[in-house]
């Protein structure tokens, strides 16, 4: 099948040269973003390949749709960046990596964290300028603290399996509960109680409209002080102002970021010679205290293997006729039911946007 793939790096286009071997599928690549402005490109193709940066609004779709378009791949387990209405309007399915490695993204959230927590960053690059000083590096055990996990799908899953083995406590909240994870000793509680406990809180949910800015000005003050917040979902989990107003105040104690809200045009590309228009990140990258990466939780040789054999396979399937099975539909998005029993009523519940 001719395939347009976009927003395509070095390390991906490798990872899906080799997995189309087997495929033997034609694939275009472009270094572009997927936008309304960039759909011509995928004219004469019949698929169209997109990541988690690619903007696949409506007005996109209908132009994918006037290009011939018939089939959208991700090569993401995340599909925030689609309207999966407008998709359907036009008949177009969009397929998904539901799954390739959790423990990349999970492993890479502890990077953040005990990068935090032991002051790494800081501590290398005084070492490298002869700087033997321990003076402002102390950090603290993660053993017997309280670990909040919100989300515990297979990614939040992989973090509680590795905080377990650090001997933290380990609370959750979903209101999906994983019953494996009570092996762990992981308790489900509501939010109010995981902010009030947590030492560290993990966001691993997918973004939503329900899940849009849910760590906002209300939820930080119910934390605990000097909380380390990671996030390595999606950027727009967190209110980055009211994050900031937290650091600043040191309310909370850091923040370990592989993702950002207006990441869109800024991360996976070299800006070092730019100056940094987005003032909300520039004053991020000020503190000492936060750790961003560039969306990068996926980036190990495993999870890109698996991201190229099963996106090409979704394709193949499509190609053949077969049942889509990594297909996402409107209907099958997950509404936030009611949370678990809990020790107290729910506080935190957001409204709909
Ligand atoms: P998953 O579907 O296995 O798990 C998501 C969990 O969130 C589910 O258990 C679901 O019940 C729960 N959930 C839904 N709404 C919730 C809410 N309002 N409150 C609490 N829990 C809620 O997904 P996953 O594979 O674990 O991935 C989680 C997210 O990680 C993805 O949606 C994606 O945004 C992000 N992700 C990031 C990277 C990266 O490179 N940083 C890579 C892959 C995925």
């Amino acid at each position: 099948m001719r395939v347009a793939v976009f927003d395509t790096h070095s390390f991906d286009r490798r990872a899906l040269e080799a997995a189309n071997q087997q495929f033997g599928h034609e694939l275009v690549f472009y270094d572009t973003r997927l936008s309304e402005d960039t759909a011509t490109l995928a004219r004469g193709f019949e698929a169209v390949c997109a990541f988690v940066n690619d903007r696949l609004d409506a007005r996109t779709i209908a132009a994918l749709a006037d290009e011939g378009v018939r089939l959208i791949a991700l090569r993401s387990a995340g599909y925030n960046n689609v309207d999966l209405v407008a998709a359907e309007t036009h008949e177009i399915p969009v397929v998904r990596v539901p799954e390739y490695s959790p423990y990349a993204i999970a492993e890479h959230t502890f990077a953040l964290l005990l990068a935090l927590v032991r002051r790494i960053p800081r501590a290398a690059s005084r070492v490298r300028d002869a700087n033997f000083s321990l003076d402002g590096l102390v950090g603290f055990d993660l053993h017997g603290k309280c670990f909040g996990i919100i989300g515990t799908g297979k990614i939040g899953a992989a973090v509680a399996h590795i905080a377990h083995g650090f001997g933290c406590r380990l609370m959750g909240y979903d209101p999906r509960p994983n019953p494996e994870l009570a092996e762990l000793g992981l308790r489900y509680v509501g939010l109010p109680e995981l902010y009030r406990e947590s030492a560290v809180i993990s966001l691993h949910v997918p973004l939503l409209p329900s899940t849009h800015h849910l760590i906002e000005r209300e939820a930080i003050a119910q934390m605990r002080d000097g909380v380390i917040i990671l996030n390595t979902g999606r950027g727009a989990l967190i209110d980055s102002r009211a994050l900031i107003d937290g650091l600043k105040s040191r309310k909370i104690g850091g923040a370990g970021l592989d993702v950002y809200e207006e990441e869109e045009g800024l991360f996976f590309r070299d800006l070092s010679d730019e100056v940094l228009q987005d003032d909300v990140l520039a004053r991020l990258l000020t503190l000492r205290n936060v750790i961003v990466t560039s969306h990068q939780g996926f980036l190990t040789r495993e999870a890109l293997a698996a991201i190229a054999q099963v996106t090409l396979s979704n394709i193949q399937a499509f190609e053949r006729g077969e049942a889509l099975v990594n297909e996402v539909r409107a209907e099958n998005v997950v509404r936030p039911a009611p949370p678990p029993a809990a020790s107290e009523p729910e506080a935190t519940s957001k409204p709909v946007r």
